[in-house]
């Protein structure tokens, strides 16, 4: 019930935070909710509003909340009643099939990113106040403390979905929860026979198809630094997700401090980028790379992108825009952007 009231607010509030997401769609929502066939529906969860706007029955859009909901209450690393809030708070247990298989997910992508990504970052996380609200700046002793408790590598997960942590170890999804959402909810609507579609989980933007005119839809991607758009990318069957410090952030002293944290420091990822954008078909993945390379940082980023070949991505420095290959002929420099040199990265 409060979920769905906060619904409605969230209505009348969409289209102000349409303008404060990190990647959004840059077609005139108005035009997509007075075209024919189109149903859309707005869902808070997650932490964030969400869009949903369907092309065929409206009848889907009612199951897709239903998932909305169902996945935030076994993700959420708050909602007492939650599968991962039960791991953390008795050092284990058996967790749903979809939790179970979004844990391996993200625990390779650990893997793969060589730790930049941890979801054992959660008892950091909290202690700059993240998660509360009540934001501070932990003292070096704190930190060190806590991130003896960081290693994804000692979390486990059996075939059978039983989760175990070491002692005082705590795990948080909130890196891939939504691009996981999203998955499953291209893959419930294909399996309805939805051919076009577009999700705006919060900035984290899911395409199924074309636009119905056969054209590729295009998402815009915030300027981090003007709140405005920075560029666009046209893409049709994929997603597109941003990580950023401007999302989440508090200042002190005139220090900015942000919510995506180096596992190796403790501290807030402190290098050139401003933001990371990740294109690619499965969204879980893009989430969970966006979070990973803005801890990398653009030296180790361009590298990782350079072995990968799952995913293309937009970098934002103070410097400008740099693109990978695989978006050349897509993307489009925004406002100021459009004055500045954007770079394109090759493979050679
Ligand atoms: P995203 O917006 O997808 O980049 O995810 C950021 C969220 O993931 C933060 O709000 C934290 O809850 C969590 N987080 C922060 N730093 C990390 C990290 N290095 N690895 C995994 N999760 C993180
Ligand atoms: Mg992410």
């Amino acid at each position: 019930m409060i979920k769905r009231i906060l619904c409605q607010i969230a209505s009348i509030c969409l289209v102000l935070l349409m303008f404060n997401g990190c990647s959004n769609l840059i077609e005139n929502s108005e035009n997509i909710r007075t075209s024919i066939d189109a149903h859309s529906s707005t869902v808070y969860a997650m932490d964030t509003v969400m869009e949903l706007t369907v092309y065929g029955s409206e009848d889907i859009l009612e199951k897709s909340e239903n998932l909305i909901y169902e996945l935030e209450s076994e993700f959420s690393a708050m909602d007492t009643e939650s599968d991962i809030y039960n791991v953390n708070h008795n050092g284990g247990g058996v967790v749903s099939s979809d939790t179970g298989e979004l844990l391996k997910l993200a625990l390779s992508l650990c893997e793969r990113s060589e730790g930049a990504l941890d979801i054992s970052i959660y008892p950091v996380v909290q202690a700059w106040g993240f998660t509360s609200g009540e934001n501070r700046i932990p003292s070096e002793t704190e930190l060190k403390e806590l991130l003896q408790l960081v290693d994804y590598k000692a979390v486990r997960v059996d075939d059978n979905n039983n989760v175990t942590l070491v002692p005082g170890m705590e795990i948080d999804l909130g890196s891939v929860a939504k691009g996981y959402t999203g998955n499953r909810l291209v893959e419930l609507l294909s399996e309805n026979g939805v051919t076009n579609a577009v999700l705006n989980l919060g900035g984290n933007v899911h395409v199924i198809g074309t636009k119905p005119d056969g054209e590729a839809w295009r998402v815009a991607v915030t300027d981090p630094v003007g709140g405005g758009y920075a560029g666009m990318v046209e893409v049709v069957d994929k997603a597109v997700i941003t990580s950023g410090g401007y999302e989440r952030f508090f200042e002190q002293d005139g220090v900015r401090y942000h919510h995506i944290i180096d596992p190796t420091t403790g501290y807030p990822a402190n290098n050139d980028f401003l933001s990371v954008t990740v294109v690619g078909s499965n969204g879980a993945v893009c989430d969970a790379l966006s979070t990973a390379l803005f801890v990398m940082g653009p030296d180790r980023a361009t590298e990782f992108w350079k072995e990968s070949n799952d995913f293309e991505a937009v970098f934002i420095t103070s410097e400008g825009i740099c693109i990978t290959e695989g978006l050349e002929d897509v993307f489009s420099p925004l406002g100021d952007y459009q004055n500045k040199q954007v770079t394109v990265l090759y493979r050679d």
